[in-house]
């Protein structure tokens, strides 16, 4: 197949084309670079069925030829990037969705729509699962994010019942893995950058808020089987294995070798205080659970980081 990845030359995006590629797929990758980077890439450059297309998705999008399937990634994704980019992150949510689901409509093209698990905001059922309609708080600021996905998921359903377009929606748990920013601000590389160079790692609250991390590989096996299947989605793609921040930096102290300590920050605003998903749907309809333990995962993504020299 022909497939655009808007958001190509980000973390998951760069994974994405790779796996695509490797599935024997053309693949050409869109983005802006604002929160991305062609380093990401850089080792796709030349080849025969991979291009890259330097474009906004919030403005209209030309693209020559056929297209077979489109997965829409373009956003910023971490909570100090759109925070620093609160306008862009609703125009690309918005706007960037509609121009994204415009160009598959004229293409007969499927689409799968990058969603997120902050749709549920600071969820009041855990773990969560897809029919929970979440606690977002519209106006707080991460409501710049979380209602800007909300919103594409809306649009995505609209072009799905009004054009009989061919959409399918993934909701990404807490993602991890290399190319990740080590300054992206998300806690991963915040811990593992702080540990690697000694400075004390920054635990935000008391740290007993919960997350639930997935390697890269098995969120974007998970989005490679949704758009296989039949299956419109929303489905949950996440690693159910739940723990505090707290642990979490525990955790990491205990596989780097660091004369790093921890330090207590302020708890950002509507920080969730729990997180883990049901990922039932995605083990029934896609046949899909991750397979990468946080031990072996995390070990990779300490060398990834190590070889930068964060
Ligand atoms: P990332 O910031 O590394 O990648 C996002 C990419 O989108 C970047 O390369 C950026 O330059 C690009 N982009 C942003 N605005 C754009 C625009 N207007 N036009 C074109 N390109 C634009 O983030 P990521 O972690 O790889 O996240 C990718 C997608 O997955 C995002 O949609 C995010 O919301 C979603 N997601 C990620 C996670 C996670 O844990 N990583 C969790 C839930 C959802
Ligand atoms: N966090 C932290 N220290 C950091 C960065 C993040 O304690 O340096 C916490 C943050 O408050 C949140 C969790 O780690 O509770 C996960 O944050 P991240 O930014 O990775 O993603 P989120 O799940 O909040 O989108």
């Amino acid at each position: 197949m022909r497939i655009l990845v808007t958001g190509g030359a980000g973390f998951i995006g760069s994974h994405l084309c790779e796996r695509l590629l490797t599935d024997g797929h053309e693949v050409l990758a869109m983005d802006n670079l604002l929160t991305g980077t062609t380093d990401n890439i850089a080792h796709l450059a030349g080849r025969d069925d991979f291009s890259f297309i330097h474009h906004d998705v919030t403005n209209y999008i030309f693209v020559n030829g056929k297209l077979d399937f489109i997965f829409h990634l373009a956003s910023p994704a971490s909570p100090a990037d759109y925070l620093a980019y609160p306008i862009q992150t609703l125009k690309v949510g918005s706007l960037g969705t509609h121009k994204t689901l415009g160009l598959a409509l004229v293409k007969e093209a499927g689409f799968v729509l990058a969603s997120t698990s902050e749709i549920y905001g600071d969820p009041l059922v855990h773990p969560q699962s897809e029919d929970y309609w979440g606690n977002v708080n519209p106006v707080g600021p991460r409501g710049v994010y979380d209602e800007a996905k909300r919103f594409a998921e809306a649009i995505t359903y609209a072009y799905r019942r009004f054009h009989g377009l061919n959409t399918k929606v993934a909701r990404i748990f807490n993602t991890y893995g290399p190319r990740m920013r080590a300054d992206d601000g998300r806690v991963v590389p915040a811990f593992i950058s702080q540990a690697l160079s000694g400075r004390n790692l920054t635990v935000f609250g008391d740290g007993s808020q919960t997350r639930s991390f997935c390697y890269v590989s098995d969120t974007v096996d998970g989005l490679v089987r949704l758009m296989e299947s039949d299956f419109p989605g929303p489905v949950n793609i996440g690693n159910p294995d739940e723990m505090t921040i707290s642990d979490f930096s525990e955790f990491v102290l205990g596989r780097i070798d660091s004369r790093s300590s921890i330090v207590r920050m302020e708890l950002p605003e509507d920080d969730p205080k729990v997180r883990k998903p049901d990922i039932s749907l995605a083990m029934e309809k896609l046949g899909w659970k991750p397979v990468v333990g946080l031990e072996e995962g995390m070990d990779r993504t300490i060398d990834y980081f190590r070889e930068k020299k964060h």
